[in-house]
């Protein structure tokens, strides 16, 4: 059956079209997005109204690019997926609004789901199914967790997260510091691919003895990066831009990797996937894989283009639904911006 998947909880609209095949397969068809990013980067970060009328006018050309892509018709459509939560109110509400209006045209079957296992879904796009039970990092703007995935479309367990700053947000903050543009997690990525991660040694967040084995803090990190930076222009000295960046990018993905290869191990999952847009950071993946080889847990990470939002996620999770038989959304639905993430699908 054909899955349409949307998404639009923050600044990127996307439709994508999966296919489930008879054997559980979930073949991406079309992954289209439009991004308002750069309508918001003189702010800084994503300013809501400005996210919400980009979606407006960007909903339908992406539906029907979408549509092109996987050459299909509409009306060959079997199910729709969308983000109800969690995101902005605003934005979320006109994909919500979209799909009901699509879903009740091509009289098909509505499925809002959650945006944080659908970025965990993204990588059975690329790798196929997970094995079950496995552990996620789920790495993103607006959130940092580790979650026990028993079953993608059913069972999700948060079992840790971030009790100030997201990762995302701490490397959007540093790129400010840094005088880097917004989203700073790739140029701080690219910065920090001819900086010495040793120069400096920042902080790593909730790794003492009495922290909480699962949780993770990225507030104080960011404050000593600000600190050193200060001084040093206080004493008129340069800022070695590469080896802040670098240093930096080394403290978070050292405690976001150590934590989650010590969840694996101590829950006993042989698999962990990485997820959500900081996934695409090339510290991240390469720390990760390191460790994870050595202590005999495999790592799966989706390519850069499935890491941060897409259409096509939502697909991948809406497909899953399907075949896992779940009841699709009441005609009431609507858009929870605080959606937990243990709540896959409303
Ligand atoms: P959430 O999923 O929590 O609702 P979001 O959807 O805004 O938040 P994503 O699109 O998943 O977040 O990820 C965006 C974040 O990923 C930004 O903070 C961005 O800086 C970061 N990011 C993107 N590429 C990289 C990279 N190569 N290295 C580090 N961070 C990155
Ligand atoms: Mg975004
Ligand atoms: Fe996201």
């Amino acid at each position: 059956s054909l899955v349409l998947g949307i998404e639009s909880s923050c600044d990127e609209t996307g439709v994508g079209i999966a296919r489930l095949h008879p054997d559980g397969r979930i073949e991406l068809l079309a992954d289209e997005v439009a991004s308002s990013v750069d309508q918001h980067a003189r702010f800084g970060g994503v300013v809501p109204e400005v996210a919400s009328r980009a979606h407006l006018e960007a909903m339908v050309p992406t539906m029907r690019r979408a549509v092109e892509k996987a050459e299909v018709d509409l009306g060959d459509i079997d199910a729709i997926a969308v983000t109800c939560g969690p995101g902005l109110a605003g934005a979320l509400l006109v994909g919500v609004s979209a799909a009901k209006a699509y879903a009740a045209a091509l009289n098909v079957p509505l499925y809002g789901v959650n945006h944080l296992p659908g970025h965990v879904a993204a990588d059975t796009l690329q790798h196929g199914a997970l094995p079950a039970p496995c552990l996620a990092l789920l790495v993103s703007g607006g959130h940092t967790q580790l979650l026990r995935v028993d079953d993608l479309a059913t069972k999700i367990t948060e079992i840790g997260s971030t009790i100030d700053d997201a990762a995302g947000e701490a490397y959007d903050k540093v790129a400010r510091i840094l005088g880097l543009p917004y989203p700073g997690g790739p140029p701080i990525d690219r910065a920090a691919s001819t900086g010495d991660p040793e120069a400096i040694r920042f902080p790593r967040g909730l790794t003492g003895p009495r922290d909480a084995r699962y949780d993770f803090s990225f507030s104080g990190l960011k404050t000593a990066v600000a600190r050193w930076v200060e001084n040093r222009e206080r004493d008129g000295l340069e800022v070695p831009v590469e080896d802040v960046a670098a240093s930096f990018q080394e403290a978070v993905a050292d405690v976001l990797t150590m934590k989650a290869v010590r969840a694996a191990e101590e829950l006993g999952v042989g698999t962990m996937v990485l997820s959500g847009g900081v996934a695409a950071n090339s510290r991240l993946s390469g720390l990760a894989a390191e460790r994870c080889a050595a202590a005999g847990i495999e790592l799966r990470v989706p390519r850069p283009r499935l890491c941060t939002d897409n259409g096509a996620m939502i697909a991948a999770l809406g497909a899953h639904l399907v075949a896992a038989g779940v009841h699709p959304s009441a005609v009431e639905l609507s858009a929870d911006p605080a959606l937990p993430v243990s709540t896959v699908s409303v």
